[in-house]
C-alpha cells in the first residue's frame, strides 16, 4: 500500500479513498475483492475477462469461480519481475486484446489489474477503446484499494456504464432485446434476488411507473436500457461509480431500498418527489 501510495498509481489510490472508505481496515475486508468485479464480467453474455496479476492471486480467483459455477474461462496474462519493470507486461495486454478481440464472440473485453499491476501502474487506460468493433475496458480492482467484493461490483459497473454512456452521446444504439415499458422506468442498482424487481415492481405500479433495468446487468445493450430511465434506486449503498455515471447522465438517485413499513413509506416519498 504504502509504496503504491507514493508510485505511479497514488492518484489512482486517492480516488479509491475516496469512492471506498477503508474503515478501520487497511487491507481486504473479504477474501479477494477482485472476484466481485470478476463475477460480473463472468455473469455476462458475450463478455470476456482477462486477469493481471500474480499467479496465485488468479489461481485462486479462478477457483472460487469455477467453484461458483462460471461456465467460461477467465483469461490471464502472467507476469514477471523483468516484465513488470520494463513495461512489456503492457505490452502483453495489449497483444492479448488484440487476440481477444474477436467480434463473432465478444461485444467486449474487460481487462483487470490486481494488485501488483495495479500498484505498479500499469496503464490500461492507454489500452484501445475498441478493437476490431470490440469494446476493450481496463479496470484497477487492487485488494489495499477496494475493500469488498461489492465495491469491486462498482468500479466494474461504473466501468461499462461510463463506456455505454459515452456510445450514447456519440449515436444511435441498439434496443433493448425486452420490449421497452411505456411508463418511466425506475433503473435498479445493486444486486438482488430473482423476485426483487417483481416485488418492487408491484410498488412502483400504483405509481404509473415501472421496475426497469438491474444493474449489475447479464449483456451490454442492458446498459443502455438502464441508462433510459427515469429516475436510478441506489438499493444497495456501495455504487458509488455507477452513480456518479448516471448522475453525469442527468438521472436522478434514490437512496435506500424499499424496506419495513416506514422504509418503503419514505422511498415510495422519495420517488413521488422525484417524478
Ligand atoms: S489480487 Fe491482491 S487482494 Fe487479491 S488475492 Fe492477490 S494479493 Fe490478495
Amino acid at each position: 500500500m504504502g509504496s503504491a501510495e507514493k508510485g505511479a498509481n497514488k492518484e489512482l489510490i486517492e480516488n479509491m479513498r475516496k469512492d471506498y472508505p477503508l474503515g478501520p481496515h487497511d487491507k481486504p475486508q473479504s477474501m479477494c475483492p477482485a472476484f466481485g468485479s470478476l463475477r460480473v464480467g463472468l455473469r455476462m453474455k458475450r463478455v470476456a475477462t482477462v486477469l493481471s496479476g500474480s499467479a496465485c492471486c488468479v489461481y485462486g480467483l479462478t477457483f472460487v469461480s469455477h467453484f461458483y459455477g462460471a461456465r467460461r474461462s477467465v483469461g490471464y496474462v502472467p507476469f514477471s519481475s523483468e516484465t513488470l519493470v520494463t513495461g512489456k507486461l503492457y505490452e502483453d495486454i495489449l497483444e492479448s486484446a488484440h487476440e481477444m478481440a474477436d467480434p463473432d464472440r465478444f461485444d467486449a473485453v474487460v481487462f483487470t489489474n490486481l494488485c501488483v499491476p495495479s500498484a505498479s501502474g500499469v496503464p490500461l487506460r492507454l489500452l484501445p477503446k475498441e478493437i476490431n468493433g470490440v469494446r476493450i475496458i481496463g479496470i484497477d480492482v487492487p485488494g489495499f484499494g477496494i475493500p469488498t467484493h461489492a465495491e469491486a461490483k462498482d468500479v466494474l459497473a461504473g466501468a461499462l456504464l461510463n463506456y455505454a454512456k459515452n456510445e450514447i452521446e456519440s449515436g444511435p444504439v441498439a434496443a433493448p432485446a425486452s420490449k421497452k415499458s411505456d411508463r418511466p422506468t425506475v433503473t435498479l442498482l445493486g444486486e438482488m434476488f430473482p423476485a426483487d424487481p417483481m416485488n418492487i415492481g408491484a410498488i412502483l405500479e400504483p405509481l404509473g411507473l415501472a421496475a426497469g433495468q438491474v444493474i449489475p446487468c447479464r449483456e451490454w445493450r442492458e446498459l443502455y436500457a438502464a441508462l433510459d430511465c427515469g429516475a436510478v434506486a441506489a438499493i444497495h449503498p456501495f455504487y458509488t461509480a455507477a452513480v456518479r455515471e448516471f448522475e453525469d447522465a442527468g438521472k436522478p438517485i434514490i437512496g435506500s431500498a424499499p424496506v419495513g413499513v416506514e422504509g418503503t413509506n419514505s422511498w415510495i416519498d422519495n420517488l413521488g418527489d422525484t417524478f
